[in-house]
């Protein structure tokens, strides 16, 4: 489907499960190179073998680990055309007063100066090429209001801003940056949330327009058309993907109808 992609080189950060793993898989169906980075050395291999793609282990929030994933990908392919970073975790749904400042900087420092430090180190080998595609991965979480997630809203929300200020940055040198703010999306780390308690997916059904969660081909199918020369003249943007959550306002359900069973795939 996109032609152009194959013989690129993308590194994906939290490829080693959900949506980074999707979309490093994708990536790979399309011929681009692919390096993944995640955090447990296990997982990482896990996925890299089932991909197929070269697998690489740290801590997004560790600058010395984010320049060893760009200069580990740049020395296998010889280059990054692509970045997109998936790694995060969720937050601790403490109330705000009992949560412990120590973990609102942990999800600080893991989504928003990650994001940050992966495209600063990636950035330059794009820059000299005159061409790059850089993907964040911001939530429905970073636009409403979802408490009691103090930490992971901020963040998020700031990966929003800090994309627009740096597509504005580097638009002229051919360099985009885009995010997507996800729904709810059936990956392991919904998928926990859901088993702990804390995501109601019947109230979810009803609270999302489309009346489902969505699964991680409906994000991947974004983030390569954002990948992808389809999307030359898109920076700077936060697609939501998200069944119409963000676009309902009313107070009543978004969805009245049946759901179907099963309703959802991770797939
Ligand atoms: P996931 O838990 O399935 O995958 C996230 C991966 O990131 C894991 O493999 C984890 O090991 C890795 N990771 C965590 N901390 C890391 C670190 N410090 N350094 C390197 N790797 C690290 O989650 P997912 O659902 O695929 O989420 C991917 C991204 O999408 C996250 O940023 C998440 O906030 C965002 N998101 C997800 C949803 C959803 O519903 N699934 C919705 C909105 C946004």
């Amino acid at each position: 489907m996109y032609p152009e992609l194959t013989g690129r080189v993308a590194l994906v950060t939290g490829g080693g499960s959900g949506l980074g793993e999707a979309i490093a898989l994708r990536l790979r169906q399309t011929g681009t190179h692919v390096a993944i980075a995640d955090l447990h050395a296990s997982t990482a291999h896990a996925a890299g073998a089932s991909v197929g793609c070269l697998a690489l282990d740290g801590d997004v929030s560790n600058e010395e680990h984010v320049a060893g994933f760009v200069h580990a990908t740049y020395a296998a392919y010889g280059g990054i055309d692509i970045l997109i970073n998936c790694a995060g975790i969720p937050d601790t749904f403490r109330p705000t007063v009992e949560q412990d400042v120590a973990s609102f900087r942990r999800l600080v420092d893991i989504h928003l100066t990650g994001t940050y430090m992966m495209c600063k180190a990636a950035a330059p080998f794009m820059l000299e090429k005159g061409r790059g595609s850089i993907i964040n991965l911001s939530s429905i979480g970073g636009v409403l209001g979802l408490t009691p997630r103090n930490a992971y809203s901020a963040a998020k929300a700031g990966i929003g801003m800090m994309t627009r200020t740096l597509a504005c940055e580097w638009a002229s040198r051919g360099v985009r940056v885009n995010a997507i703010a996800p729904g709810y999306i059936l990956t392991p780390f919904a998928q926990r949330l859901i088993d702990e308690g804390k995501l109601n997916l019947q109230q979810i059904r009803r609270r999302t327009p489309a009346g489902r969660l969505g699964s991680t081909k409906h994000v991947a199918d974004a983030m390569l058309f954002l990948a992808s020369d389809q999307s030359e003249f898109v920076t700077g943007v936060t697609l939501p993907v998200d069944g119409g959550y963000m676009s309902w306002g009313a107070s009543s359900d978004a969805f009245t109808g049946d759901v179907p069973v099963p309703p959802e795939s991770s797939t």
